[in-house]
């Protein structure tokens, strides 16, 4: 492999000298940071180095759910987070959504605003009306929406499931397509003039008051400052393990003749999700099965997770017909004690924008224009 000592001129002083901003990793934040330091840096030369040929995280592997909160999964952070947390998650995941439209047209990433719906297995996990009271007064002062929140038993047997209870629908959620999302960041960035290099991982960030650098697979790269996008992966840059790993696996069906449902689905306070695409179902989730072992950076499918997402789709969500399976995958999120990204600047010259949990999609495109600003 050819070392970065051993390029050209030409190469060097392109894509290696005089480096302002070094970004590592092209996720949704990594991407989105460039190009918002671009906008406050005219002149700057601002480089990505990825360690993968494509991103090699979660932005590409998604479900591309355009989500602020389900009424099953505020319950469950409420009891565990301080309120005034919860809200704040909210916002800031409302708030990105905004910022991500204002970035790329909701039409280039197939954005629909189709709804979701939060499905309920049995009585006794349904939520009291005052809860639903509850939770639209505050979503209305961070949406200006009214009544975002319904009950929608009905939904159950006009969309053909089974097993099932009742409903909550949210009529402001979304769907997008996970990869034109990505590729519209990547065309943006290659026209803002910022260097996107792929296959290059970085092993170590050196710094002292005069210089950082960076041993990467290829050698050493210097820059002015770097900032840390690496989200599931980043404790190896960070102190104090502030970040855990957490598989998602997922699973497409072939194409099915008619499907009775268009929009995007929780289970499980969020842990399970589906939606259709392209005549097909995406289902995903069921990491709270298994806690301990999905607590990985390990890209796998297991047997215990496909077989409760197949049972899930062929007697719940399909119950009258075998349906066949095309895709399997996993992404790897990066999650920790407290549901928020961590933004800060970890020392002088190195900044970090990390730990998205199963948000990304919604905050990932404002903790880039945060993490640009701070710098
Ligand atoms: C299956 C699945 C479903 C999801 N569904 C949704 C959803 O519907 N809605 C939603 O909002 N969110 C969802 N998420 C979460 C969302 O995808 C992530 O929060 C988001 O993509 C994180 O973006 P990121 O840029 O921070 O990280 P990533 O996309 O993980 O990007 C980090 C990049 O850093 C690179 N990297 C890591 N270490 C190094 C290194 N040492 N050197 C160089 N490069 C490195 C990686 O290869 C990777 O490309 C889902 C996640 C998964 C896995």
């Amino acid at each position: 492999m050819l070392r970065i000592d051993q390029l050209s001129y030409w190469e060097k002083k392109s894509y290696f000298e005089q480096i302002d901003f070094l970004v590592i990793g092209a996720g949704i934040v990594g991407l989105s940071t460039t190009i918002y330091l671009r906008e406050r840096y005219k002149n700057a030369k601002i480089v990505i180095i990825e360690r993968g040929y494509l991103p090699t995280g979660a932005s590409t592997k998604n479900a591309g759910f355009a989500c602020f909160g389900s009424p099953t999964e505020l319950y469950d952070d409420l009891q565990t987070i301080p309120e005034d947390k919860v809200w704040e998650t909210v916002e800031l995941r409302f708030r990105g959504l905004q910022r991500l439209f204002s970035l790329i047209p909701k039409e280039l990433i197939q954005y629909q605003e189709c709804g979701s719906w939060d499905l309920i297995t049995d009585e006794t996990e349904k939520l009291d009306p005052n809860f639903i009271r509850y939770i639209n007064e505050n979503t209305y002062k961070i949406t200006g929406h009214k009544e975002v929140y319904t009950e929608e038993s009905e939904s159950i047997n006009r969309f053909g499931f089974n097993g099932f209870y009742t409903a909550y629908k949210n009529r402001l959620e979304g769907s997008l397509h996970t990869n034109l999302l990505i590729n519209q960041l990547y065309k943006r960035v290659i026209s803002d003039d910022i260097h996107v290099l792929f296959g290059i991982n970085a092993d170590s960030i050196n710094y002292d008051s005069r210089n950082t650098s960076i041993q990467t697979s290829f050698g050493e790269i210097n820059a002015g400052k770097v900032l840390i996008c690496t989200n599931g992966f980043a404790n190896q840059f960070l102190e104090d393990d502030e970040v855990e790993p957490a598989r998602a696996q997922v699973l497409i069906t072939k194409p099915i003749a008619n499907i009775n449902f268009e929009g995007t689905f929780h289970i499980d306070k969020g842990y399970t999700y589906f939606r259709n695409i392209d005549n097909r179902i995406l289902l995903g989730g069921g990491r709270n099965l298994n806690f301990s072992e999905e607590r990985s950076n390990e890209f796998k499918n297991t047997l215990q997770i496909q077989s409760y997402l197949m049972n899930l789709l062929n007697e719940k969500l399909i119950p009258h017909e075998e349906i066949a399976v095309d895709y399997f995958w996993s992404g790897i999120m990066g999650i920790g004690k407290v549901k928020k990204p961590i933004i800060k600047k970890v020392n002088n010259n190195v900044y970090c924008g990390v730990r998205m949990g199963g948000m990304g999609v919604a905050i990932g495109s404002e903790v880039g224009y945060i993490l640009a600003n701070q710098v």
